[in-house]
């Protein structure tokens, strides 16, 4: 996903490894070429000019360094700061004490969430845990099922509706649902709700209820990493119409230009849990700063 930002990125610090002493001058050259090739990325421009103003003013005030060059002690400034934008320390998924743990998962319609939900049931069944999904996405033909499916795949039980109930309504399961996890002794429920295509005050209102209705331990907003400069717009309104504690990246595998993932956590002051990176249940794990920032810089 970040090889052209990777590439740029790359070229920019490289072109001061060939200079001994670095000027302001230079300084200010090698920001304006990492501030183009973030903008090219499509990272926010708010998270630009924060990044490169902590760069230009580190960087220029940085102390002679015995061990390091000063082209090495820029690009650990420039590393440094990656990882700061990404959330600094991995972030681990925060456990109720007294079970069921519950992660409601929310996001745009093709977002990944319900392949999410499987992920994430099979990495806490590898953990140890006891999880249970539930379909809470009862408007989408075939949501139930899909959950169902990977439920299967992963192979931990799912919690629905009855069939031929009508649409049902998803409080009323996310309700039945936790009653069902106490009883079952299941220690961590996933709940996947509604996605739209866009962002609309019904969805957000019925991912408020349910959220009320299960009062959530994690409330996951899922987000594709390919939407671009979108994913920011839309993190902002789930955020004001759900509110969420932590951020899972999808589809890092994709081509994209991948600033979504680099502007999400700054723009929504909320950490990025876990990624997504294909189609099958295995490609996720835990999200580290310092493992991205790594694999930007090359
Ligand atoms: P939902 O509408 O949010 O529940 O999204 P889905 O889970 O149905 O996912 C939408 C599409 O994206 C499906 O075709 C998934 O197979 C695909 N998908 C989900 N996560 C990833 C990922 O990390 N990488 C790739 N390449 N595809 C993904």
């Amino acid at each position: 996903m970040f090889d052209t930002l990777s590439d740029r990125l790359t070229a920019a610090l490289q072109t001061l490894t060939r200079k001994g002493k670095l000027s302001d001058a230079d300084i200010d050259a090698t920001a304006r070429e990492i501030r183009i090739a973030l903008l090219e990325a499509d990272v926010a421009l708010g998270v630009v000019k924060t990044f490169i103003a902590r760069i230009k003013e580190r960087a220029k005030g940085a102390e002679v360094s015995q061990a390091l060059n000063p082209a090495q002690q820029v690009i650990k400034i420039v590393n440094e700061e990656l990882v700061g934008i990404l959330g600094g320390e991995t972030r681990r998924l925060s456990l109720a004490k007294t079970p069921p743990t519950v992660i409601m998962l929310a996001g745009l319609q093709g977002a990944g969430k319900t392949t999410l939900a499987g992920k994430l049931a099979l990495w806490l069944k590898k953990q140890g845990h006891a999880p249970m999904l539930v379909a809470c996405d009862l408007q989408r033909p075939n949501a139930v099922t899909q959950l169902q499916v990977v439920g299967e795949r992963a192979g931990v039980v799912t919690f629905a509706p009855e069939p031929g109930n009508g649409v049902g309504d998803p409080v009323d399961v996310a309700r039945r649902a936790i009653a069902e996890a106490k009883h079952a002794q299941h220690d961590v429920v996933v709940v996947d709700t509604a996605g739209r295509l866009g962002v609309d005050e019904e969805l957000m209102k019925q991912a408020a209820d349910i959220r009320d209705a299960v009062e959530p331990d994690e409330v996951l907003f899922v987000v594709d990493a390919m939407i671009g400069q979108d994913a920011v717009t839309t993190a902002q309104a789930f955020q004001d119409g759900v509110g969420f504690s932590g951020v899972v990246l999808t589809k890092l595998d994709g081509d994209a230009r991948g600033g979504a993932a680099l502007s999400v956590r700054e723009v929504t002051g909320q950490p990025i849990l876990f990624a997504s990176n294909g189609e099958k249940l295995e490609d996720f794990d835990t999200f580290h700063p310092d493992r991205m920032a790594s694999r930007i810089l090359g």
